[in-house]
């Protein structure tokens, strides 16, 4: 991790885990926008347990991994701070099971990955769109709106450089084809 000068002493990765619409049924009642709803609980519920601030709640890797309260947490590049909490009880236990599974497969393929100076930090909510525009998978145009072509992250159909890329190449020539087939909408 670096501001500018290349100089941190730490070094932050992010693990995601997906959430898909199957994960969500506590949250069906808001239609399209239960991921959002649960990605506001998330993140009300971990900013509960904190006093306030933006101070982040944290826990040693192998104590995450364990189910117990860290006693203390060292040091973090995070500049509000950080402070001792038990995020393997406020985060959703799926998704615990998921952060604590992949966490031991580091360590099985880099050993060494689990050790007391590793801190886990919670959290980034969002990586790609909790919500999905629909598309027709054919045209890859929306199934109403004549000449709508909904493409990459903010549409729900990216969640990176390059399937963003992709995913807006291949619409391009979607409606590349839509347009020769059936002329401009507008016009
Ligand atoms: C801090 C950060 C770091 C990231 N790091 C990585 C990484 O290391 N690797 C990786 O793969 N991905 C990374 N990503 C994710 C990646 O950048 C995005 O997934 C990707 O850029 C999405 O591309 P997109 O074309 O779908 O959307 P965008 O790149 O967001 O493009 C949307 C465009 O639409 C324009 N726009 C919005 N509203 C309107 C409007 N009303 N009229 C006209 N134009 C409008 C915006 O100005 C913007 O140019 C990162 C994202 C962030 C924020």
């Amino acid at each position: 991790m670096s501001m500018s000068r290349r100089d941190s002493p730490f070094a932050n990765a992010g693990t995601v885990v997906s959430v898909d619409w199957q994960d969500l049924s506590d949250f069906h009642t808001h239609g399209v926008f239960a991921g959002l709803e649960f990605q506001r609980h998330v993140e009300q519920t971990l900013f509960e347990a904190g006093d306030g601030s933006q101070k982040a709640p944290a826990q040693r890797l192998p104590d995450f991994l364990a189910g117990r309260l860290s006693t203390a947490v060292p040091g973090s590049s995070y500049i509000p701070g950080i402070y001792s909490a038990p995020l393997h009880a406020l985060l959703p236990h799926w998704i615990v099971s998921s952060l604590q599974a992949g966490a031991r497969q580091f360590d099985r393929k880099m050993p060494g990955y689990l050790t007391e100076e590793a801190v886990v930090i919670g959290t980034e909510s969002r990586t790609s769109s909790p919500i999905r525009i629909p598309r027709d998978p054919e045209t890859r145009m929306h199934p109403n709106v004549i000449g709508l072509f909904p493409v990459g992250e903010g549409a729900g159909y990216a969640g990176g450089i390059l399937s963003a890329a992709m995913d807006g190449q291949n619409s391009a020539i979607a409606a590349g084809v839509w347009l020769g087939e059936h002329g401009n909408p507008r016009s």
